[in-house]
């Protein structure tokens, strides 16, 4: 079976997890602290904080601009479901945005320009599939109608680009299936150190000293400024992180180089079958997203690709279609995520694929498009 992503964990993690069990200081420590520095530095930023999840990140990101109830925030509805999710648990309206063509599924800026109300308080864009968008554009419209501008880089982590450089926020996640994983966990980028450090009060209770530091004796009480949560990070998860951040790079290299060898082996052995963006696309390569012809009996490509022993994936179904969402947002409609959606099949991808991985998928594909 050729798995559309597995995490790569080996001797060193290992190795990692058991030198925090003998210190025998598990919560959130010095480790999570060398976690966040070495973050920030490979992501060219000053300083970064380390949560339990990417939603919780986002979350966060919301909380220190302040955005709630009565605030509109545009957003994709190409993404994974806690993008728009935690919109809702601050009380404030997702308001969705389609994306600009099958060929570029990134959130429209003339769609946000079309959407925008007195409301508007925030824009959430996601660098789909780890493909960066281009933020000048949208940090000069952001500046024009007064804006916060927050980035989902849940699928970039490892791009300099992606961590709040031109907005005001920015979350990644270390789930499993990311390009680094710390099985659990996220990280968030406010380059405001104000905001940056209400987030790190918000991130444990609104406390203003951690239980290291009044382990340490550095504090012997606390106050609580804030009506926080437990987000905290713990330090066999940094352990982790931080052997999965030095290897990163090279990972995402060697995803670069088979999403390469993708876009010229499709043509070839599936034929109609594209891949949106283009090869010169600054990108940390997440995934595979690969365009079916038009017309394509998708429910039958599926098992195809099992019987041929692939696993594939679909990214993403559009948020407003879930039950829940159609509830609350009913007739709307987005052409061009519906179109995207309806045709996108996600191929695998991760760095211990072969080239010869890579062309098997393809022929199978090419195979179950003509039966
Ligand atoms: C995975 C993912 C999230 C959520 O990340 P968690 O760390 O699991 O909370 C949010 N947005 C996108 C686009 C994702 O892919």
């Amino acid at each position: 079976m050729i798995e559309l992503g597995a995490p790569i964990l080996g001797e060193p993690e290992k190795a990692a997890v058991c030198a925090v069990l003998d210190d025998g200081w598990i919560t959130m420590g010095e480790r999570v602290k060398r976690f966040e520095r070495e973050f920030a530095r490979l992501h060219e930023t000053e300083d970064a904080v380390a949560v339990n999840s990417a939603t919780a990140a986002l979350q966060l990101s919301l909380a220190v601009w302040s955005i709630g109830p009565g605030d509109e925030v545009i957003v994709p509805s190409l993404t994974f479901v806690a993008t728009s999710n935690v919109i809702l648990h601050a009380g404030a309206t997702p308001v969705f945005g389609d994306v600009v063509a099958p060929g570029t599924p990134h959130l429209s800026l003339a769609e946000a320009e079309r959407l925008l109300t007195a409301r508007t308080r925030a824009i959430l864009v996601v660098h789909y599939g780890g493909y960066l968008i281009d933020l000048a554009p949208w940090r000069a419209f952001a500046a024009k109608h007064n804006l916060v501008l927050l980035e989902d880089s849940a699928h970039a982590s490892g791009l300099p680009g992606a961590a709040a450089a031109q907005s005001d926020g920015a979350s990644f996640s270390f789930f499993t299936n990311k390009n680094m994983t710390t099985a659990e966990g996220g990280m968030l980028v406010v380059p405001d150190p104000e905001r940056r450090q209400r987030a790190r009060w918000l991130r444990a209770h609104g406390m203003t000293a951690t239980t290291l530091d009044r382990a340490k004796g550095n504090a012997v009480g606390y106050d609580v400024v804030d009506c926080g949560h437990n987000f905290r990070m713990d330090e066999l998860r940094a352990a982790i992180g931080l052997v999965q951040l030095e290897r990163l790079s090279g990972w995402n290299e060697t995803r670069r180089k088979l999403t390469a060898h993708y876009r010229e082996m499709l043509p070839q052995l599936a034929p109609g079958v594209t891949v949106p963006f283009d090869s010169s696309w600054t990108t940390s390569a997440h995934i595979l997203p690969a365009l079916l012809p038009q017309g394509t009996d998708r429910p039958a490509v599926i098992p195809a690709m099992k019987a041929g022993g692939i696993q594939t994936s679909v990214h993403y179904p559009p948020i407003h279609r879930f039950t829940y969402y159609q509830d609350r947002f009913p007739g709307l409609s987005l052409p061009q995520t519906e179109a995207f959606s309806a045709r996108v099949l996600t191929l695998p991808l991760h760095p211990r694929l072969s080239e010869s991985d890579v062309e098997r998928v393809c022929r199978t594909l090419g195979q179950a498009l003509n039966t």
